[in-house]
């Protein structure tokens, strides 16, 4: 049964924010195929899959090392602890973005330090960062939010004056390149989560740490498997944080996916661009080439709550990410920081609404989604004019 809406008589349609399910049911076969392998082969821990995925995306990414760990949060987490970050260091990140950016740094006993985002591209501002640095300050998380680059030449040419670490948290941006540099090559390490709706998604949870440093890497590998090199050796204390071989093996048939699928979330961003740039809300700053791989469409308007509900009732999913910036999460409240601290960041929280964003996404969709934003703004427009719509 199909139902009209609005004086247009557009069909209504529920259309997802994300899509996991479908994108499982193009390539179902594949995926069956290869963990029927791995249930057949009796390795279900660091076996040859996850030694294939690593070496993969080592390829891919163009850098030394790929460390497979259980998530994106353990990824940030273990990049930190074989750096060396501990209580009484500080660390330089933003305040726009999911909790487990600072949690990590939190988790090893050290600080977190928020600095602003830049209005446009929604990343850390460089500016705010280097008012930021102080005696104590060890090292730098850039977030590569919503899948749009960080400006990394300007952080790593800061993080070399002030002799710092970078940590890329590139959980949301696989696939990403500054100058054909891919993001998360450019800092010490970089952090990548493989959760189900993230751009190279896992059934379940998974996380990889590239780094081109031999060191690092080797105290990586020994982190995630309690400290040890040579099994009951243990050195150092450690972690248990492995990838599995199940995941691995979806990843690694998913990983030759990864770049069709990013072209196909930068059309989707191109088509909602063409048809939302006259109406009164900002837009993403898609960057050229390959500097935002789209993991989330992220509009920001002053309407935000309204909008949501609006779309809401013509069946669309959209998201709010994130609803509280992390300086003013109660868990942070000893820090210090009040409203107002961190502009940018606090009025960006309350005007973000992520609209449906996933390869296989329809123009028929795209437009549908399109037309109910104009339709919720032409509403109020004419409310506000004491018109009838
Ligand atoms: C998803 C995400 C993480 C955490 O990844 P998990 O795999 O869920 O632990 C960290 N930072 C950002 C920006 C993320 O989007």
């Amino acid at each position: 049964m199909e139902i009209l809406l609005s004086r247009k008589g557009v069909v209504k349609m529920d259309i997802p924010l994300f899509n996991v399910a479908g994108q499982y049911q193009e390539i179902k076969s594949e995926i069956k195929r290869s963990i029927e392998d791995v249930l057949d082969s009796g390795q279900y821990i660091m076996g040859k899959n996850v030694q294939k995925f690593e070496e993969a995306v080592a390829n891919y990414l163009g850098v030394k090392y790929a460390i497979g760990v259980a998530s994106g949060t353990d990824a940030l987490i273990l990049s930190l602890d074989a750096l060396g970050i501990g209580p009484g260091d500080e660390v330089i990140t933003t305040p726009f973005t999911f909790f487990a950016t600072a949690e990590c740094i939190s988790r090893l006993g050290a600080k977190p330090v928020f600095a602003d985002i830049d209005p446009t591209t929604l990343t850390v501002d460089i500016d705010s960062i280097e008012n930021a640095i102080t005696p104590r300050t060890k090292a730098i998380i850039p977030v590569h939010i919503y899948g749009r680059c960080a400006d990394m030449p300007k952080v790593m040419e800061l993080a070399r004056k002030h002799n710092l670490f970078v940590v890329e948290d590139v959980c949301q941006a696989m696939g990403g390149d500054v100058n054909g540099k891919k993001l998360g090559t450019w800092g010490d390490a970089g952090a990548f989560s493989f959760f189900p709706t993230k751009n190279l998604g896992a059934f379940g949870d998974g996380g990889l740490i590239a780094t081109n440093d031999d060191a690092l890497a080797e105290h990586i590998r020994m982190l995630r498997t309690h400290g040890s090199k040579e099994k009951y050796h243990n050195e150092i204390v450690g972690y248990n944080s492995r990838l599995d071989e199940i995941q691995a093996a979806v990843l690694l048939v998913k990983l030759a996916y990864l770049d069709k699928w990013n072209d196909d979330r930068r059309r989707i961003a191109e088509e909602y661009i063409g048809l939302l740039k006259e109406l009164p809300i900002q837009l993403p700053q898609p960057g050229v080439g390959r500097e935002h791989v789209f993991h989330l469409f992220t509009v920001l308007t002053d309407d935000r709550d309204r909008l949501m509900e609006f779309l809401k009732s013509r069946g669309i999913q959209t998201g709010v990410y994130y609803p509280i910036p992390l300086h003013l999460l109660p868990v942070y409240e000893e820090l210090g920081y009040k409203k107002g601290s961190l502009p940018i960041s606090e009025i960006s929280c309350e005007r973000a609404l992520s609209l449906p964003m996933y390869p296989g996404l329809t123009e028929e969709q795209i437009s549908y989604v399109a037309e109910s934003i104009a339709d919720f703004f032409d509403t109020r427009y004419h409310n506000l004019n004491g018109m009838k719509a």
